[in-house]
């Protein structure tokens, strides 16, 4: 990990034992708030996929909209959103996932990826990998050929790589 990745792990707050025991919680919250450590945040998850020609990026409901979007700007592709149910106003894809501390399920609208378009899907911390891997199977389902999946935080012992095989996995941070 290099200078810039360990600068910003500083910005990171833990918390342990929420939203409940076990979990160490990573907040972004101080992170997002400075003005230097937001723009190297968003330029260290979009550098490895700069020459990707990506047409899309998909961002995880909610802290994942707030990296996907700047990403998608970076990268010249437009936003998409995977939303918790019931959110979004048109025709879905649905897919059940798990995650450290829960379950459920995730939408997509279905005219937001087209066929063939390469795809970049992105979230703020990497842990068991069911959350990212259920937005790939959303993606794939409407043709998007998936490049990669970057993440600001991933939490290693979790292994949540090896739900994700295949693609393009980088982060920033590790735990
Ligand atoms: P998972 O599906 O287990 O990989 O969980 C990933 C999702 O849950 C991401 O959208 C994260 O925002 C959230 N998440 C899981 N574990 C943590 C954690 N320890 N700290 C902060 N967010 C987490």
């Amino acid at each position: 990990m290099g200078v810039d990745a360990e600068w910003l792990r500083a910005h990171v707050r833990e918390l342990a034992d929420h939203p409940e025991p076990g979990v160490s919680f990573k907040d972004i919250t101080p992170l997002l708030a400075s003005t230097e450590a937001f723009a190297a945040m968003v330029d260290a998850v979009a550098a490895p996929y700069a020459s990707m020609e990506i047409d899309k990026v998909i961002g995880i409901e909610a802290r994942g909209f707030v990296l996907a979007a700047p990403v998608a700007y970076s990268l010249g592709a437009g936003f998409v959103p995977v939303r918790k149910p019931g959110k979004l106003p048109w025709h879905v894809e649905s897919e059940a996932y798990t995650l450290e501390y829960g379950a459920g399920e995730l939408e997509i609208h279905r005219d937001a990826v087209g066929e063939g378009e390469k795809v970049l899907i992105i979230d703020d911390v990497l842990a068991t990998g069911g959350t990212a891997a259920a937005t790939l199977r959303l993606a794939q389902r409407l043709g998007g050929d998936v490049i990669g999946l970057g993440f600001l935080i991933e939490l290693t012992l979790l292994e949540g790589r090896s739900q994700l095989d295949g693609s393009a996995i980088h982060s920033v941070v590790r735990y």
